[in-house]
């Protein structure tokens, strides 16, 4: 008899990739989990099943009841194909500079999508205070109810990384990971994986790798959440400490500018055939500025947030980047 898998048996699980060029250039050994490879294409698929699994077992979630999230678009790809899978409907509200082709991939899946203005969250109107009101109103209309996903502060989002994203890192690299940095959207990854890694080995090193335009890498270092400058990176980058990351510790912490996480996703794609997206080029850089902290010698650990392909409107798109000033490759503009 074939395995008989289901949707949610093969989310997670992911390779972990080794990153030769990086590795070569600071003589340690750098390794990049290959979460565009899960089946909504990020590593919010593990986010999405994780808060789903959550909801069911709590009651909160009722047998075709609907999902409300807002979401830049990764953790609305995957909680719409966690519903379909398991008979739930899903509103997803993302904001409109989202990139063209996380929109068009949740009309594909049939998500009920709302787009709202990109104003900041200090802004009621932000699309995350948006998902809190039409979860609200639709808890009350809706014959199943609704459930607000709220992946920020969700426990259940940390806790599937803490469970499988961070488990597997130290099976996959045999206990040998010295250090682990990521960028931080949620903070589900990196607070889930920190404490799965630290309840293993206490000296392991957590780092932040912070886009410009985020406050975080100065509420680590000073306590005051103030950011400068801005990035292209989608779903990173946060303006707030989400509950996530309340009482999370970092050991280091970079500020990684859009002009050094670029080139990363090109090279990466050219010499060694992977493509990543905006977040990941992010998280290369922090990994190699870690790498070069720590010294030759030491394993680190990113993650691989998603693929190049859900941005080739703006990655992979000359004029784009021209228009905001930041490099690209002489083979993209032929
Ligand atoms: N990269 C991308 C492309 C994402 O969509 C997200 C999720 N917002 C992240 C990184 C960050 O992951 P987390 O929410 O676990 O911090």
């Amino acid at each position: 008899m074939p395995q008989q898998q289901l949707l949610p048996d093969i989310i997670g699980n992911t390779p972990l990739l080794y990153l030769r060029r990086v590795s070569e250039l600071t003589g340690c050994h750098i390794y990049g989990k290959a979460e565009f490879m899960n089946p909504g294409g990020s590593v919010k698929d593990r986010t999405a099943l994780g808060i789903v699994r959550a909801a069911q077992r709590s009651g909160e979630l009722q047998p075709g009841g609907v999902i409300v999230e807002g979401t830049a678009g990764n953790t609305g790809i995957g909680l719409t194909l966690v519903a379909n899978a398991l008979g739930y409907e899903c509103v997803i509200v993302a904001p409109q500079n989202a990139s063209q082709e996380k929109i068009q991939h949740l009309e594909m899946l049939g998500a009920e999508l709302l787009l709202v203005p990109s104003v900041p969250y200090s802004d009621s109107h932000h699309y995350i205070h948006t998902a809190e009101r039409v979860a609200r109103g639709r808890a009350k209309e809706e014959p199943n109810g609704a459930v607000w996903a709220r992946q920020f502060d969700n426990p259940a989002n940390l806790q599937i990384h803490y469970a499988t994203t961070g488990v597997e890192i130290w099976d996959q690299t045999e206990g040998a990971v010295d250090g682990f940095i990521c960028a931080v959207g949620t903070g589900g990854t990196l607070a889930g994986v920190a404490a799965a890694l630290r309840e293993r080995n206490p000296g392991v090193k957590i780092g932040l790798a912070d886009p410009m335009g985020s406050s975080l890498y100065h509420y680590f270092n000073s306590g005051e959440l103030r950011a400068e400058g801005e990035s292209i990176a989608e779903g990173i980058g946060v303006s707030f400490v989400p509950g996530n990351l309340h009482g999370v510790e970092v050991d280091f912490s970079c500020q990684v500018d859009d002009d050094d996480a670029l080139p990363h996703i090109f090279e990466l794609l050219k010499d060694e055939g992977i493509s990543v997206g905006g977040s990941a080029g992010i998280n290369i850089a922090g990994a190699v500025a870690m790498a070069q902290d720590m010294g030759p010698g030491h394993t680190i650990v990113t993650i691989l947030c998603d693929s190049g392909s859900r941005y080739h409107s703006k990655l992979f798109n000359p004029e784009f980047l021209w228009k905001h000033k930041l490099p690209y490759p002489q083979w993209m503009a032929n």
